[in-house]
């Protein structure tokens, strides 16, 4: 089993690479942040519990984004592995994970989307009018930014050399190819099939 854990600041373009990694690997594409945002839509007890947290651009509590994460990768369509976006966002979270993911006998594979703190501020000025996200308010993302620098970010420390750093400058499919690249799994995955089975096929 393959646990993709994908690491990235607010706007660094993390939930559209796991999407399409997901979508490459044929693995499920697991976003905590998708996950609360339906539970918001839904009005359910979670969502009720997590809207004012979110709109303030704060994190939910440990306790109640491991239960969701534990309950989705108990699910039969994550028995090969799962692409893990927006969670672990904390070290507790990130210790938690490693147990979980230690019981089940996962292999890790961390991948950071590096972008610099003022190209953040532009794309997300930029994506608040396109799809209108309620937590995406300047002072939300402001908010989301520190929480990042002082709780996400000490997580490159925590997985030290297991993380492959990315540049997640240029465009979507420059960003994807490095990725793919950076990650081993990723890698026999897409490129070995292209260029081996063809050649396979007309021999
Ligand atoms: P982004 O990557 O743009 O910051 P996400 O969609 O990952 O946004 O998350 C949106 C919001 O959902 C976060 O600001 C936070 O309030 C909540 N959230 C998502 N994942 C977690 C998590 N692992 N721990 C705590 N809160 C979370």
């Amino acid at each position: 089993m393959n646990a993709i854990i994908l690491l990235g600041a607010p706007g660094s373009g993390k939930g559209t690479q796991a999407m399409r990694l997901a979508e490459s690997l044929g693995l499920p594409h697991i976003s905590t942040g998708v996950i609360l945002r339906q539970a918001v839509a839904d009005g359910t007890e979670l969502g009720k519990v997590a809207r004012d947290i979110m709109a303030a651009g704060s994190l939910v509590s440990d306790e109640i984004v491991l239960g969701i994460v534990e309950e989705r990768i108990a699910a039969p369509d994550c028995g090969r592995g799962f692409i893990l976006d927006g969670y672990p966002r904390n070290q507790a979270q990130a210790r938690a994970l490693g147990e979980v993911l230690s019981t089940l006998g996962a292999t890790e594979w961390i991948a950071n989307i590096d972008v610099p703190p003022e190209e953040l501020t532009a794309r997300v000025r930029g994506r608040r009018g396109t799809d209108g996200r309620q937590d995406d308010s300047e002072e939300a993302f402001r908010r989301r930014l520190e929480v990042y620098e002082s709780e996400s970010l000490p997580l490159l420390d925590y997985y030290g050399n297991r993380t492959v750093n990315i540049s997640g400058l240029g465009s979507r499919d420059d960003v994807f190819g490095r990725l793919c690249a950076a990650l081993p799994f990723a890698a026999a995955q897409l490129v070995t099939p292209k260029l081996v089975t063809p050649k396979l096929v007309t021999q």
